[in-house]
């Protein structure tokens, strides 16, 4: 470790140990001396006497508690993307879902990649934490170079710190991290030169995108010290021919009825419809699908598509419950199903995202 790499590290724990929030903003309302807060509801702190009664109710139960399609070795589908297309186009839209919360969207001419995860396990270690259960449908390396990257929160499902590295080292140069407040600092001290910092409604122009970074209901933490030390949220991305609402991780809030407000509608929002339950644990940070049809009626999406579901099993529901669970709670809405879709991994959707076929068939 080089000297500077041990002062910051020493830094930072000093910083962890005396509580302070080194991007604190007193004019802020979501901003504390020691720490974030959601706009509605305050932080979300959950006891540690709630994560044990969680635990100690799987375990007694067992899971998956629903029988599910994806028990005794099924698994989903996975399309190989049509990479050579991908790395020729720069003036079609399109959206590829590589699994979790990665998409990769191409739109003003930019390669753009959502919470990259490219690796095994969503943990700090890759010999332990959740196992991805359906395979990458390609490598990092295989996609057009990243131009852009958009990070919604510290958790370890949606920051990696291996795919991070391996965006830095991407032959043709780095990508340009979008990074909520604190965020920006960990991708600094990873070796990221191309980092925004946004804190929530911040808006300016990144590589001819105007970006604006909205608030969302959720949390941050990837250490024992660093709880809601970092900003979370979601990214809006417009371009003059198409604009872009990636939703992160969140509970239900009236947050997105204010981002419908200000921004008119997207044409695309991308929103959690996985890892939900148990819903008494769950509910003040991962919507369900209800709830997530709800947002896209509050944010005006003319299109949303599912994502957080499928790939990590993080939570009690079966992998594949959103396969059901999405159309019905967008029948009982009056939504077209059309209107917010699924895709299969590795599959890509062109402009303007009307359905091929039926998604998991
Ligand atoms: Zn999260
Ligand atoms: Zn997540």
């Amino acid at each position: 470790m080089g000297l500077r790499r041990a002062t910051v590290a020493a830094l930072c724990l000093l910083a962890a140990c005396t509580g302070i929030n080194p991007d604190y903003d007193p004019t802020r309302t979501h901003h504390r001396p020691d720490r974030f807060v959601n706009l509605s509801g305050g932080p979300i702190d959950k006891p540690l006497s709630d994560l044990l009664r969680w635990w100690w109710e799987r375990s007694r139960d067992g899971l998956p508690k629903p029988p599910s399609a994806f028990v005794d070795g099924y698994r989903f589908p996975v399309d190989q993307p049509d990479l050579a297309w991908l790395r020729a186009n720069r003036d079609r839209v399109s959206v590829t879902w590589i699994g979790h919360a990665t998409l990769l969207v191409q739109m003003g001419g930019l390669n753009i990649l959502t919470d990259p995860h490219f690796s095994q396990r969503a943990f700090p270690v890759q010999w332990l934490g959740p196992r991805r259960k359906t395979p990458l449908p390609a490598e990092l390396a295989q996609l057009p170079r990243i131009d852009l990257v958009a990070i919604s929160h510290s958790h370890f499902d949606h920051l990696d710190r291996d795919t991070v590295h391996a965006l830095i080292a991407q032959a043709g140069g780095q990508p340009v991290f979008l990074a909520p407040l604190g965020v920006h600092r960990w991708l600094r001290d990873e070796g990221a030169a191309r980092v925004e910092a946004f804190d929530w409604w911040q808006s300016r122009q990144v590589l001819g995108l105007r970006v604006d970074f909205v608030p969302v209901h959720h949390w941050s933490q990837r250490s024992a010290l660093d709880r809601n030390r970092t900003l979370w949220g979601g990214w809006v991305l417009r371009a003059p021919d198409f604009s872009f609402l990636f939703v992160g991780d969140t509970g239900y809030s009236p947050d997105f009825a204010e981002i419908g407000a200000r921004f008119g509608g997207v044409d695309l929002a991308a929103i959690p419809v996985g890892a939900y339950e148990p819903r008494w644990f769950m509910k003040d940070q991962h919507i369900d699908p209800a709830e997530a049809v709800r947002i896209h009626r509050d944010v005006r999406a003319r299109r949303s598509v599912g994502i957080h579901w499928g790939t990590f099993e993080l939570t009690d529901e079966p992998l594949d419950a959103p396969l059901g669970a999405l159309p019905a709670a967008l029948d009982a809405a009056g939504v077209p199903r059309g209107d917010f879709f699924l895709m299969r991994h590795g599959e890509t959707r062109r402009l303007p995202f009307q359905p091929t076929q039926d998604p998991k068939q």
